[in-house]
Parts: C-alpha cells; sequence; structure tokens
C-alpha cells in the first residue's frame, strides 16, 4: 500500500534531505523500536520526526492527507508524545516522565511514537533512557534525536537505527529562502553563510545587518597594511560586528523569557519555573551563534583570498600566488581551532597579523 502515496507529501517540509526521506520511506515499512536521528541544528531532524510517526500512525502508512497524518504532521496527534527537555539539559526528572509515557497505551493508533529531543544533552539521564529503549513496551516506537553523540550515549545509540542528518546543502538553503518570498540575491548570499542550519537561515535573512558584516569580512585583504595596529583594529571591528549579529537572537530569547513569565503569572506562580536553566540555555545558543558567525566570516575571508586565486586572472605575479595560498591555509587552520573554544579576540588578532 505504502508504495502507493506520493510519501515525498508527507516529508514536504523536510529540506534538502532526500536521502533521509528514502531511509525513513523504508523504515517506515518494517518499522523497530528505536531510532536515533543525528544531525546538526537546523538540519530537521524535528521535522522529519513528525512525518515519520505519520507514516507510522497513519492506517495507511502515511498518505499525508488523513487526519492522523494531518495532526502528527502538526505535533498534535496524541499518539506522538513528544519530550523536551525542561532544562538546560535531559535531567532525571525528564527521564523519569519518558520512562512513564513509554509505559502508556497508545490512544488511536496500534502505535505510538515517542520522540525525545536533544538527546546530546542527556548526560546524567543516560542510565535511565538505555533502559527504557533497551525494554521497550511492544507498542512504542522510540524517536530520539540528538546533534552528536557523546561518550555516554554511545551504548544508547547503540541500541537504535541511526539515521544521519547532514548539514542542509546550500542549493537547498537558497531555494527554501526563496520560497519564502526572501529576494534571489539575499537567499544566495544568506544560504552561502547559513552553514547548512535552517534556523541559522532564517534569522540571518531577517537580520538587516547581515550584508554590512559580509562587506566588512570581504575587504579585510584590502585594508591589511602589514602594520599590526591596522590588524589590531580591524579584528576589533570584526568582532564588534558579531556582538551586533547577536541582536536579533537576544530579541528572540528576550520574548521567549517575557512569554514564560506572563505564563508563570497567569498559573499564579511568583517566577518562571527553571528560569535559571533557560537562561543558561540562551547562553550557550548565544555563544554558539557567536562562533557561528567567526566561522561564517572566516570562510568569506578565505573565499575573498580565494578569489584571487582564480585561473582568470593570470597577472598575478608567482609571489601573489603564494601569498594567496599561505592566507588561505591559515584562514583554514583558524576555522579549524574554533572547535576548542578559544579566544576569539587573540585568534582573530593572531591571524589577520600574520596575513
Ligand atoms: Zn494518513
Amino acid at each position: 500500500m505504502t508504495e502507493d502515496h506520493p510519501v515525498e507529501a508527507l516529508f514536504a517540509e523536510l529540506v534538502g534531505q532526500p536521502a533521509v526521506v528514502q531511509t525513513l520511506r523504508a523504515a517506515a515499512r518494517h518499522p523497530v523500536h528505536a531510532y536515533l536521528f543525528k544531525g546538526p541544528p537546523g538540519s530537521g531532524t524535528r521535522v522529519a520526526a513528525r512525518a515519520f510517526a505519520a507514516a507510522l500512525l497513519c492506517p495507511d502508512g502515511g498518505c499525508a492527507v488523513c487526519w492522523t497524518c494531518r495532526r502528527a504532521l502538526a505535533g498534535t496527534h496524541p499518539d506522538l508524545v513528544s519530550v523536551e527537555r525542561t532544562g538546560a539539559a535531559l535531567g532525571i526528572d525528564d527521564a523519569r516522565r519518558l520512562v512513564l509515557l513509554a509505559q502508556r497505551r497508545p490512544f488511536e493508533a496500534a502505535r505510538q511514537v515517542l520522540v525525545v529531543g536533544d538527546v546530546h544533552l542527556a548526560l546524567r539521564s543516560a542510565p535511565a533512557l538505555l533502559k527504557t529503549v533497551e525494554e521497550p513496551p511492544p507498542a512504542t516506537v522510540f524517536v530520539l534525536l540528538a546533534e552528536d553523540i557523546p561518550s555516554e550515549l554511545v551504548t544508547v545509540a547503540s541500541r537504535c537505527v541511526e539515521v544521519t542528518f547532514p548539514p542542509v546543502p546550500s542549493a537547498a538553503v537558497e531555494a527554501w529562502l526563496r520560497a519564502q518570498g526572501i529576494d534571489a540575491r539575499q537567499a544566495a548570499v544568506v544560504a552561502a553563510g547559513s552553514g547548512g542550519d535552517l534556523d541559522r537561515a532564517h534569522l540571518l535573512a531577517h537580520d538587516a545587518g547581515y550584508a554590512g558584516r559580509l562587506e566588512l569580512w570581504r575587504s579585510v585583504p584590502s585594508r591589511l597594511n602589514g602594520e599590526g595596529g591596522v590588524a589590531g583594529g580591524l579584528a576589533r571591528d570584526l568582532l564588534q560586528s558579531i556582538d551586533g549579529a547577536l541582536v536579533p537572537l537576544r530579541e528572540q530569547h528576550g520574548a521567549e523569557l517575557a512569554e514564560l513569565a506572563e505564563q508563570a503569572e497567569s498559573l499564579g506562580e511568583r517566577a518562571v519555573p527553571g528560569r535559571r536553566d533557560v537562561v543558561e540555555r540562551q547562553h550557550r545558543a548565544e555563544r554558539r551563534w557567536r562562533t557561528d558567525e567567526l566561522r561564517a566570516g572566516l570562510g568569506i575571508l578565505a573565499r575573498a583570498y580565494r578569489d584571487r586565486l582564480g585561473p582568470a586572472d593570470e597577472t598575478l605575479d608567482a609571489r601573489t600566488l603564494a601569498q594567496c595560498e599561505r592566507a588561505v591555509a591559515l584562514i583554514t587552520e583558524a576555522a579549524a581551532s574554533l572547535e576548542h573554544n578559544p579566544n576569539e579576540t587573540l585568534l582573530l588578532e593572531s591571524l589577520l597579523v600574520r596575513l
């Protein structure tokens, strides 16, 4: 039956992941009890989880149009249960809730689908998670979502069928932005700086300062003149522009806190429960955003040097060519070192001085 359905319609919201769609289509025909969707932020694991759940709950194997499918896709089907962390990490309390939910009988469908978000943050609750996933109630299918697999979670992961989500290809991000009415030029620029992360692409597309930051990075090669003072000043300008880039995200976070405060008040609570954890998570997201911005900026800088190496330009002398090649190598090295949370000011200053 399943083969006859336009299953692509079911995965219409999943951007740029054709291999994943194929895997999940096949998996839905003969589901096992636990899946692990592994992919970086903005790669679509949550969207995919809903579509996959629809395929598992729909009496027709995921027709995309019935009442079951539509509710699953909207995240409102009673047999699609999402467990998201209540604090900064998926803690013991969340794991307890998960154990109870896993024992529950499905309301309507033949099975229930339990989607667990941010499993890479479930370090302390890994043992509880493992126990649940290892001894699954017969009517429950787990879909665990994780950005990566820390060592604490290797055993949990080994009990699941792993589905890997690569970053969304730039062309797919671009088409997705254009479909939302973003103009062609901006869509191309934002897609190139998105790192295959749709959430980041969405924020950048609505960030008025983005074009200016790009221009600043592009202008670096022509502004460096071998003087340390100039390199230092430029490094400060670049870092300041990254601070500016955080404004939209900080606004989003402020709105989130305000909403939580309003909810708490309407429930008669004096303070937002778990506020500290929320703030901590927001800070982490802001740090990650800074690193992403810096990495994207270094990418633009490397491209600016690489463009000078283009085959079209035969006027370059051998010395300039060698300089450009060396510059690209230095930038690539600096970008790779971002993994180790370096001091950004020092990193950028020393890079620009050497360039
Ligand atoms: Zn259906």
